[in-house]
């Protein structure tokens, strides 16, 4: 995967940021450790499935529907379909080698 560090993308306080499968990410946080990696991985596979236009989409529909109703931004996030798969299959390293085409659309809330 191709990581580019910076000190613009993402904005402070967050850690790095898939874009079309390129992974920008801030300085200070060099090098990302292996599991980060392999979370923005499962990223880029969504991003293609979806011919990337459609997952920015997706993405931003279903964080305005989370804020509305959890009432808070970050239960939002971690509720996106997207980030449940990554953030439950992240520390599996092999995930992708058996992961099925689609898996984001398992309904499962985010603990
Ligand atoms: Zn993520």
């Amino acid at each position: 995967m191709k990581i580019i560090y910076n000190n613009i993308l993402p904005f402070k306080g967050y850690i790095a940021i898939n874009i079309c499968g390129i992974l920008f990410a801030r300085r200070e946080c060099k090098p990302l450790v292996d599991w980060m990696i392999n979370h923005e991985r499962i990223h880029t596979r969504q991003i293609m499935e979806l011919f990337v236009v459609f997952f920015y989409l997706w993405y931003v529909i279903e964080w305005i529907i989370g804020v509305i109703r959890y009432r808070d931004k970050k239960q939002a996030y971690l509720n996106i379909s997207f980030e449940r798969e990554a953030y439950k299959n992240q520390f599996n390293l092999d995930y992708l080698k058996q992961r099925k085409p689609y898996s984001f659309t398992n309904k499962e809330k985010h603990p």
